[in-house]
């Protein structure tokens, strides 16, 4: 008997060999041993205390940062779905969201309450557990610029409150343990008009289309950018701009509209995708002598 046969009674969804293509923004890869969608916190909290300590359990946003390799991923992975993790409320000058609320929904709420400083998350299409585990930025906003504190479960199923300054955020690096489930975040915005706040997410949001390839099979930034350059400069200089590259699969290529972006043209696979990241790497080394570092988490296990 595996631990699949053994799974803890939830109130919320246990899936088993369900594919994990279809909650990524890339559309690839395989299936994960069981993927747990639970109703609630309290859910959550109890299956992971009753299940074994020895199975791995990680946790899903809307996949608009990882590659799930083809072999699929192994345990249970977690997707914070539906109304009781997307919560969004204001009061004063804070404003606290579920970690499975959509950045962009969280920017919108600061306007109608008339709070700045958190437009640019108009601009991240990922979630608010996504945010706090990669310090998600742009536009020179960070989430460390806005974050107040959030509250998350660890791999026992307790509850953990950090503050700010626990996360120890570096450029998209927390420092917080990667095992910790959030659960929902309390931000600090500065009072505006509500007009002007979402003026400015406007002007995000279409400075947005034009320089990104948002509506195509892509993970945002492949690289970070390393200390005194620009990924996409870089990629554009190795000669891998718009250059399809296939490994088991129709191949994947830097995108054209912004040369730091992986697209999956079509019939790509997890393999063509991060065998493309790897071999611009190498190049990136060897023709220009600088270390570039993945910001897209590679998870699961190749086929
Ligand atoms: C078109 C496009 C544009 C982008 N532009 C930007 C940008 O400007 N700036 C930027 O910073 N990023 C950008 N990204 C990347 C991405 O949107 C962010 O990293 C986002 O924060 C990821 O959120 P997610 O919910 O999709 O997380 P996922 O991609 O699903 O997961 C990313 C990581 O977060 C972890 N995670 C997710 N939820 C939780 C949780 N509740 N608890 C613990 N860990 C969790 C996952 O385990 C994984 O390690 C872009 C992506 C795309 C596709």
């Amino acid at each position: 008997m595996s631990w699949r046969d053994t799974l803890p009674s939830v109130r919320g969804k246990l899936l088993r060999d369900e594919p994990l293509g279809p909650f990524t923004w890339f559309r690839v890869g395989g299936a994960a041993d069981v993927l747990f969608i639970p109703a609630d916190a309290d859910d959550l909290a109890a299956f992971l205390k009753a299940i074994d300590p020895a199975v791995p359990v990680m946790v899903l946003g809307v996949g608009s940062n990882v590659i799930v390799r083809d072999g699929g991923v192994e345990g249970v992975v977690i997707r914070l779905a539906g109304r009781p993790f997307a919560g969004i409320t204001t009061e004063g000058d804070t404003i606290t969201a579920g970690a499975g609320a959509l950045d962009a929904m969280v920017a919108k709420a600061s306007a109608r309450a008339g709070l700045a400083g958190l437009e640019f998350y108009a601009g991240i299409p990922g979630t608010i557990g996504g945010a706090l585990t990669m310090n998600a930025g742009c536009y020179g906003s960070e989430t460390k610029d806005i974050l107040v504190s959030a509250w998350g479960l660890t791999r026992a199923g307790e509850r953990v409150d950090y503050s700010l300054t626990d996360f120890g955020y570096t450029y998209r690096h927390s420092e917080a343990p990667a095992d910790i489930i959030w659960i929902e975040a309390v931000y600090r915005g500065t009072p505006d008009a509500p007009e002007a706040v979402a003026a400015r997410i406007a002007e995000i949001t279409s400075r947005r289309e034009q320089t990104q390839p948002i509506r195509e099979k892509t993970g945002g930034s492949t690289f970070k950018n390393p200390p005194g350059h620009s990924s996409w400069k870089l990629v554009d200089e190795a000669g891998w701009r718009g250059k399809l590259h296939a490994v088991t699969g129709g191949g994947a290529m830097f995108s054209e509209l912004h040369s730091n972006f992986m697209i999956n043209p079509g019939e790509a696979t997890a393999a063509d995708i991060e065998g493309l990241g790897e071999i611009v790497r190498v190049e990136v080394q060897s023709k220009l002598g600088v270390n570039l570092e993945w910001e897209i988490k590679r998870i699961g296990r190749p086929s």
